[in-house]
């Protein structure tokens, strides 16, 4: 095979029957690499995070909207070449999230929330992705990295789980007060960096799981409480990080009146019935969908700002097959990432 690979799902299905290749790319035995669009750039890819979304895209828990498309939306690279109209030097480091492109016209862009665009267009699901040696993104949906935040397979699992857990922040409430309360529920890698941005807000974290190697993590992380089961009337805010729909009105139970619960997973079992006073006294439930640049922007600085870390395994490119595998067995002892 030649220097540059991509792995690339040309048929959806369960893991070992899923069309998934490593394939030569563009580049390789002497022919020439992708040229960047105008506004885009090219980069070459150091790291890629496995996110659990690229194994719901390969066996069809969502439906593909292009194939074959290549993987990975949780990319650091370096900017190798840039189209006409971009700005950024070759050899600036940048991150490439979930969020590929949004129209930039329509209600939801003009107010903020280009996440909810009904034109947004995603990595590794429209338009190709990290899974590779090389990928082209459009700069203004690229990310600037700050130095300080480390080797680019830790710097990879912000810029999905990491940013998304921030996003539930903003909507939790977390960003408007400079202190409060703060109960996660589930502490997987997004809720870890979550916990880590809100202590270095300003926040008093308390984290409910049943893993008790995941409380003492919390715990390590300076956790003011890690349990099975939260006090009522204990936090301000919630985030249900786990897709368990019955701690939905555990987490309602939890925060005070004026309180407010983010749902941060792409999917959840049902959510019970549940009697309307844990929703009285203006307490709000809401869920998150996708990020902003904004969001990310802000994450990756704080990141850098508050140290935060972030426990990766790391897996060559050619072995995504064996990472995704990993991850589906949940035989992973921290976030798989894929590097060069
Ligand atoms: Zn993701
Ligand atoms: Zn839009």
């Amino acid at each position: 095979m030649g220097d540059e690979l991509r792995v690339r799902l040309y048929r959806q299905a369960p893991l070992p029957e899923a069309d998934l290749r490593v394939e030569e790319a563009a580049g390789s035995g002497g022919r020439p690499a992708e040229e960047p669009g105008p506004g885009e750039v090219r980069l070459r890819v150091e790291a890629c995070g496995v996110c659990r979304t690229d194994l719901h895209i390969v066996e069809g828990d969502v439906p593909a909207h292009t194939l074959p498309v290549t993987l990975g939306h949780q990319v650091v690279g370096r900017v190798e070449a840039v189209g006409s109209g971009v700005e950024l030097a070759p050899g600036t480091r940048v991150g490439v999230g979930w969020l590929a492109s949004a129209c930039g016209s329509c209600p939801a862009c003009r107010s903020g929330r280009e996440n909810l665009c009904p034109e947004a267009r995603f990595t590794g699901y429209d338009v190709d992705g990290g899974y590779a040696t090389t990928m082209t993104a459009r700069a203004d949906f690229t990310y600037p990295l700050p130095d300080p935040l480390g080797d680019a397979a830790t710097v990879a699992p912000l810029l999905c789980g990491g940013v998304i857990g921030y996003r539930a922040l903003r909507l939790a409430g977390v960003l408007d007060r400079p202190i409060g309360r703060l109960l996660l529920i589930g502490f997987g890698n997004s809720a870890s960096i979550a916990l880590q941005v809100a202590r270095g807000l300003g926040w008093e974290c308390h984290v409910a799981t049943r893993s008790e190697t995941h409380r003492d993590v919390a715990r390590e992380l300076g956790a003011a409480w890690a349990g099975e089961e939260p006090e009522p009337d204990s936090v301000d805010a919630a985030i249900v990080f786990a897709p368990t729909g019955r701690l939905v009105p555990v987490a309602l139970r939890a925060i005070v009146p004026g309180g407010a619960v983010a749902c941060a997973g792409i999917t959840m079992t049902d959510i019970p019935s549940f009697p309307y006073a844990l929703l009285y006294r203006e307490r709000v439930l809401r869920s998150v969908a996708n990020a902003t640049r904004r969001d990310a922007l802000e994450l990756l600085e704080l990141a850098a700002r508050f140290g935060v870390r972030s426990e990766v395994e790391t897996f060559p490119l050619r072995e995504a097959r064996e990472a995704l595998a990993r991850l589906a067995a949940s035989e992973l002892r921290a976030s798989a990432v894929l590097v060069a």
